[in-house]
């Protein structure tokens, strides 16, 4: 990154490496520490004064360019408005597209991330798996944070997840976590398909199973039962298969119970949330989608997703193993609040789907990791707030798979922090674990300290 003149474009210098990560992390809108703040403040008053432009490195060619903005005393960063887009990947992209400023035109998603309509789930037209999706091996593995686009399999089972509520567990009970047996999470999601419909006076149980188990045999009666149901035009009868497992590739999902293997293996690949090749989030949330194969004439696994979950027993879908540590260390802060402030119940939300907020008089959308509902009742006096957190998951350069935050969009939820609190200098697990505490503690309750 370097610095021009605004008006002719004459080179002046480029940045230093702390200015460099002091940008990111403002842009970010992490929690800076105190060099940082006064490395950023210099800077943005050096481009201010001087008129400056800051160019990104990310494209050769005609690259983006970022000014600055003063509002309410405070100097900001901003893409400038005539600039092109930040190259996919680069850590001063805004996949989102809420900035300090609204809504960055070209990069917002056009719609937000919601749950399916169950009306509306039964594919139409399928090409017999000719069109298989070409498999990348050796990728490095993806954030799986950049939610603009989900499979129509993703959508099915993160709405039913969503349904059953398994997305939530209560903090304040469940030190270590575990809340549940995966049987249990299955019959509530079965509870889910038995009460909803997918068309008039039909219920998702004739079409979203939970027998991974499921021998040919049973998959072409369960098929032939379909068949003989009406249809609308184009639309392919289907069944999915839902369940839980430990190995996932992006060849096939593999079901082990009693010494026994079940493998599914779509024809057009396993998609992994956020991962390639070999799954390494065990364990799997994982949905397959049964067809009769237009040549073959036999039921055919067509495709299939998988989710990791947190564990067997807190079956709460998670985005990657830095998530599972945020988790086990919000239950930690969870439970030093109640054993040395005041008594506490704490639900936590994994959001699966977008959260409206409004900010700056626009509609924005924004997708936390984490949402913490937090309420006492000590000595008849009721409080209830909100903690947002984040986890940025960048340990290092060579990983970054930036993670896009709308951090002052999620504001408008509730305080928010990240894990790890200040990156790149890395502070201990107890540090996070302190600072979440810290945002845990109802407010009377708060001290300085
Ligand atoms: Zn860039």
């Amino acid at each position: 990154m370097h610095l021009i003149k605004a008006n002719n474009g004459i080179k002046i210098r480029y940045l230093t490496h702390d200015e460099k990560e002091a940008v990111r992390m403002k842009w970010q809108h992490m929690e800076l520490d105190t060099e940082s703040v006064i490395v950023i403040n210099e800077l943005l008053n050096e481009m201010r004064k001087q008129d400056y432009f800051l160019v990104c490195d990310c494209k050769d060619k005609n690259p983006p360019k970022l000014t600055t903005v003063s509002r309410n005393n405070k100097i900001s960063l901003r893409n400038c408005p005539d600039s092109i887009a930040h190259e996919k990947g680069c850590v001063m992209e805004r996949v989102h597209g809420i900035t300090e400023n609204g809504v960055d035109s070209g990069t917002v998603r056009k719609s937000p991330l919601k749950k399916v309509n169950y009306h509306k789930i039964i594919p139409t037209v399928d090409d017999g798996g000719k069109t298989a999706r070409p498999v990348t091996p050796g990728t490095p593995e993806g954030s799986g944070l950049t939610k603009t686009r989900r499979s129509a399999l993703a959508g099915i089972l993160l709405s039913l997840i969503e349904d059953a509520q398994l997305n939530r567990i209560e903090l304040s009970r469940n030190t270590p976590l575990l809340n549940m047996t995966i049987k249990e999470a299955i019959d509530k999601l079965q509870g889910v398909t038995k009460n909803n419909q997918y068309k008039k006076s039909r219920y998702l149980n004739d079409i979203v199973h939970f027998s991974p188990w499921m021998s040919d045999t049973k998959k072409e009666s369960v098929m032939a039962n379909l068949e003989a149901m009406a249809w609308g035009k184009n639309e392919v009868p289907s069944f999915w298969i839902i369940f839980e497992c430990g190995d996932v590739d992006e060849s096939e999902a593999i079901f082990k119970k009693w010494d026994n293997e079940y493998p599914h293996r779509p024809t057009k690949g396993m998609r992994i949330n956020g991962e390639y090749g070999q799954g390494c989030r065990e364990n799997y949330w994982v949905i397959v989608r049964y067809v009769r194969d237009n040549e073959t004439k036999k039921v055919t696994c067509r495709d299939g997703y998988a989710h990791a979950m947190y564990s067997g027993s807190c079956p709460v879908p998670v985005d990657s193993n830095l998530e599972k540590q945020t988790l086990i260390d919000l239950a930690k802060a969870t439970k030093w609040v109640k054993d040395n402030v005041c008594a506490v119940n704490v639900v936590m939300e994994k959001p699966l789907f977008d959260k409206e907020i409004e900010y700056e008089g626009e509609r924005g959308y924004v997708l936390p990791d984490f949402i913490l509902t937090i309420e006492s009742d000590i000595n008849g006096v009721q409080t209830r707030h909100r903690l947002v957190v984040e986890t940025t998951g960048i340990y290092t350069d060579e990983y970054i798979k930036r993670k896009t935050t709308q951090h002052e969009g999620m504001a408008q939820l509730g305080n928010v922090i990240t894990d790890p609190p200040s990156w790149p200098k890395s502070k201990s697990r107890e540090y996070f674990v302190k600072l979440a505490g810290k945002f845990i503690i109802p407010e009377p309750h708060r001290r300085d300290s």
